[in-house]
């Protein structure tokens, strides 16, 4: 046991006041998976629950390369600038299986990084999206708690994490370049109906009036989707975050979005959803690890994949029997 180590008090009495150390050394908690942290990062979790939640939660994503971080750094110093206390999670699918990464690098958002109101954290490396994503959730509870009251998170567009980003944010902002081919070539429909906005970037310099063409053409393919049960109606807007333009329009509107669905309910009724869903995920991840971690259970898999192998048994049956050795063993 290091001499280092803190009680639950002291981390959350620490995130409490905001203090930055105690903040990161507390997510450090919850990313790690040794027996006693993930004891320790329960207590932690459960006592600031009642201070977390008061904040937005956009979720932003985009090819690399689209900007995202310029953008997030010209958004960021927008809203501190508004006083507004902003952290930004990233969930980099890639270094799930590797340990590169196109997220990762220490160099980006540099100015941002060095403003006290900012606090930025790329998210833990794990083996699945489902433990990452409960991991960032936990992240953005903290942070709340520190008083952070804008959460970014980011995720680069190249398969699941989107979902996993949608599923634990209040607004969803698609990162786009204008004049890629065919317009809505590379983007899944399905990220496109999960939007709330859909931000076509560098519309600066040769590229303006292609964004313009751009933004036509997406908020001509936006209204045939259905509607959302938000009752909003997603938004296309250009901006240029190296020119710092159209990213107030974008904080505007999300404002906007706010009242609508405070108003509407529809805010807390997402929430709540995104609270039952945490728990299921909760509960599966635990079920596979309680399966799967038992050494009994792996040794029997052994023999039985064996048997699978040679027709001995059949897929279905062998899960059967499997699955009732797991049941009498409680
Ligand atoms: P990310 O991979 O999505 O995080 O993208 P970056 O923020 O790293 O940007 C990728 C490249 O595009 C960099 O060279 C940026 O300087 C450039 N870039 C980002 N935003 C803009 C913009 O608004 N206009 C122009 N012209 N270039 C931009």
């Amino acid at each position: 046991k290091s001499k280092n180590r803190l009680n639950a008090a002291e981390y959350i009495n620490g995130v409490l006041a905001g203090d930055r150390v105690l903040l990161s050394r507390a997510i450090t908690i919850i990313e790690s998976n040794l027996t006693s942290d993930k004891k320790l990062a329960k207590e932690i979790i459960q006592s600031i629950l009642p201070n977390s939640g008061n904040s937005i939660r956009i979720g932003i994503t985009g090819v690399p390369g689209v900007g995202k971080s310029t953008f997030i750094e010209a958004f960021g110093k927008l809203l501190i600038s508004k006083g507004h206390k902003v952290a930004i999670l990233s969930i980099d699918p890639s270094s799930q299986r590797s340990k590169g990464s196109i997220l990762g690098d220490k160099t980006r958002m540099e100015d941002l990084a060095n403003l006290d109101e900012a606090y930025i954290r790329p998210s833990a490396s794990g083996d699945t999206l489902g433990g990452v994503a409960n991991k960032t959730g936990e992240t953005m509870f903290l942070c709340e708690a520190a008083g952070y009251d804008v959460i970014l998170v980011e995720t680069v567009g190249v398969g699941q994490s989107e979902t996993a980003v949608h599923s634990m944010t209040d607004f969803f902002l698609l990162l786009m370049l204008a004049g890629a081919g065919d317009e809505l070539q590379g983007i899944k429909k399905g990220i496109m109906e999960m939007a709330d906005m859909l931000v076509i970037n560098k519309a600066d310099g040769d590229n303006v009036k292609m964004s313009q063409m751009a933004k036509r053409q997406y908020q001509n393919a936006l209204h045939i989707f259905p509607l959302s049960e938000s009752g909003w109606s997603p938004l296309v807007s250009t901006v240029s975050a190296i020119k710092n333009t159209g990213i107030e329009w974008v904080w505007d509107e999300i404002g906007n979005y706010k009242k609508l669905v405070y108003t509407n309910g529809y805010f807390v009724k997402n929430r709540n959803r995104q609270k039952i869903q945490w728990m299921y995920n909760n509960i599966n991840d635990s079920l596979k690890e309680l399966f799967y971690g038992s050494k009994d259970i792996s040794n029997e898999l052994t023999d039985l994949e064996e048997k699978v192998i040679s027709s001995e048994i059949s897929p279905v049956k062998a899960a059967e029997n499997i699955i009732k050795k797991f049941k009498a063993s409680f």
